[in-house]
């Protein structure tokens, strides 16, 4: 038996170190990133279908080492959320998406609404409206400047709670947007109750849909369930003409995606909405 253990031991110890290793690395160097202001914030236009232009963006986190490549939110996000070092990079997202939504409306003269992801241990903190509160006010951005999107399955974790929450940020006077909708947990049973401006249908629903027409009886669905509720319907992942057209005759009322624009730098964001021709 004691040999079995061992070779077990051989056998596992070295993948289990390894993941160990990689994460403790990981949570060390993500506190550093926060010292060292290492994170920026990239902007995906969204575009209204009925005017074809740019009536906000969703601000993505990218991470710049010194030196280094940079490091997509796929690689940190979670270890950020396991650690509770999310609470320290969320906040620093908030303020820096609201002093930006700030400039935008001082120097365009008119509203850009920037949407910012809340990540599950984030939204539920005690003092998460507080938070977004004082983020708003240290800019002095009028709230409706600022959408906050919630995933549905970070909704579901603690549904009767979290309409409380909701309902608290929407007297705020923020935008509230259901992420990743139809994926994962249903929040079905819920939906109703959610005081939200906005359902965003997961990229999953768009992605490759001319080549998988299965796809769009769901779809269809989706963008009708939003509609009745009285939700805008936006889509994210929206990468070729057919998929454009195709949700703009199912009524949906707004896009992301590759085939509008990628996530932009924020002095390219910038750029595209004064000159929206030459981007
Ligand atoms: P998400 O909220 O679903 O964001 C959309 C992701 O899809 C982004 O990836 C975006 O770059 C990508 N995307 C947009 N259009 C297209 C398209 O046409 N095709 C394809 N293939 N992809 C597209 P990104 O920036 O790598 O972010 C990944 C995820 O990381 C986000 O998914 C979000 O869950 C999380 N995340 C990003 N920034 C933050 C943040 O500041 N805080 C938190 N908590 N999570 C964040
Ligand atoms: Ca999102
Ligand atoms: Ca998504
Ligand atoms: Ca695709």
């Amino acid at each position: 038996a004691k040999r079995a253990g061992r070779n077990n031991l051989q056998f596992y110890t070295p993948a289990l170190n390894d993941i160990l290793i990689e994460r403790l690395s990981v949570e060390y160097r993500l506190r550093q990133a926060i010292e060292r202001k290492e994170f920026v914030l990239h902007y995906q236009p969204k575009m209204d279908f009925l005017t074809g232009k740019v009536n906000g963006a969703e601000a993505l986190i990218r991470w710049q080492p010194e030196g280094g490549e940079m490091i997509p939110p796929f690689k940190f996000i979670p270890v950020a959320e396991e650690t509770g070092m999310i609470e320290e990079i969320g906040a620093w997202v908030m303020r820096e998406a609201c002093a930006k939504a700030h400039e935008l409306r001082e120097r365009l003269g008119r509203d850009i609404p920037i949407a910012v992801n809340v990540s599950p241990r984030q939204f539920g903190q005690p003092h998460f409206v507080e938070s977004v509160r004082s983020a708003l006010a240290s800019v002095d951005l009028p709230p409706h400047c600022l959408e906050l999107e919630i995933t549905e399955s970070t909704l579901v974790l603690d549904a009767r709670k979290f309409v409380d929450t909701l309902h608290e940020l929407k007297a705020l006077g923020v935008c509230l947007a259901i992420d990743d909708f139809g994926t994962g947990y249903s929040s079905m049973a819920y939906l109703k109750d959610f005081p939200v401006d906005r359902l965003k249908i997961d990229r999953s629903f768009v992605d490759n849909l001319e080549q998988e027409p299965a796809k769009k009886p769901i779809l269809n669905a989706i963008v009708a369930l939003g509609r009745s509720l009285g939700l805008k319907v936006i889509a994210e992942g929206v990468e070729t003409r057919y998929e454009h057209d195709h949700l703009r005759s199912m009524g949906c009322d707004e896009l992301q995606g590759y085939f509008f624009s990628r996530p932009l730098t924020s002095e390219a964001f910038e750029r595209l909405l004064i000159e929206p021709a030459i981007v």
